[in-house]
């Protein structure tokens, strides 16, 4: 049987009567690279907020690596392995670049706030280890710019790779990426995709939200597709081209075209 990483059972989660995820159940193998569209509003974020902690579900179960993690804060899901990024970008915009792939890198280190207190010796060794871990992140993603800069001051491209980079600090099994894509031009487009299967070959399931359907056609392994917060279909890039539900749900859409 195949080692399934996260295990969504018949998830809910409601905004007043609006049922934003209805029931969805899917099984992401360690491992693979599975992508998550549908229309706007769809209820793509919502999942990503409840599988990392932002929203307890109000039913169903989710299991990461066999264990109940629905419920949890989202630093005990990061904790035990999860970690994401945001549809609209979260940088700490005044803090160096370094800075903020260390806050990722963080959740790793042992030192707490009582140690950096009582032991300001082991805090700055474990500083230095968080600061060299975060290069090595930027390097990973091919941010080759000046670490002290502010985050602020980087394109719209870069900061998305500094948010990938600030993820993969705290060396997550599962990595959530949420429309990571938007916004970027056609080469850095082409960079991302090659970054995610960088990610999947260092071992790390990716699951990605994602718009354009040549980056998720050329990079996904499966492709789960929810509409009004159903899951509607779920299946390999050539399965899910062809499937009528899913031209349906597109009918009309900006990304009807790009589906066909
Ligand atoms: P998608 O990411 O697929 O575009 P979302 O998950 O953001 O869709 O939204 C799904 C539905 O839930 C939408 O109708 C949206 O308006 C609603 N929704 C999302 N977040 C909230 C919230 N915090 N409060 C109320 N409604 C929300
Ligand atoms: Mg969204």
């Amino acid at each position: 049987m195949a080692d399934v990483i996260l295990d969504i059972q018949n998830a809910v989660k409601r905004f007043g009567g609006l049922t934003a995820v209805n029931r969805v159940s899917t099984a992401i193998r360690r491992g693979e690279i599975r992508a998550l569209i549908g229309p706007n509003g769809s209820g793509k974020t919502t999942l990503l907020n409840v599988i990392s902690g932002i929203y307890a579900p109000e039913e169903g179960a989710i299991l990461f690596e066999g264990a109940p993690i629905q419920g949890l804060f989202p630093y005990g899901v990061a904790w035990r392995g999860i970690s994401r990024t945001f549809q609209n970008i979260r940088l700490f915009g005044n803090l160096s670049v370094i800075k903020n792939v260390m806050i990722g890198a963080h959740i790793q280190g042992k030192a707490g706030i009582l140690q950096a207190i009582l032991f300001p010796k082991h805090t700055r060794e474990e500083e230095q280890k968080l600061r060299n871990k975060a290069e090595s992140c930027l390097g990973f993603v091919g941010l080759e710019i000046d670490t002290a800069v502010k985050a602020a001051s980087l394109s719209y491209g870069q900061r998305r790779l500094l948010e990938v980079a600030r993820a993969l600090a705290s060396d997550p099994r599962l990595i959530l990426l949420d429309e990571t894509a938007a916004g970027l031009n056609p080469q850095e487009k082409r960079h991302l995709i090659d970054i995610i299967r960088k990610i999947r070959d260092k071992g790390i399931t990716v699951l990605f939200v994602e718009h354009d359907m040549g980056v998720v056609m050329s990079v996904s392994d499966r492709i789960t597709v929810l509409n009004f917060g159903s899951k509607i279909a779920e299946g390999t890039p050539d399965e899910i081209k062809t499937n009528q539900l899913v031209l349906e749900a597109y009918l009309g859409k900006e990304n009807y075209a790009e589906v066909e």
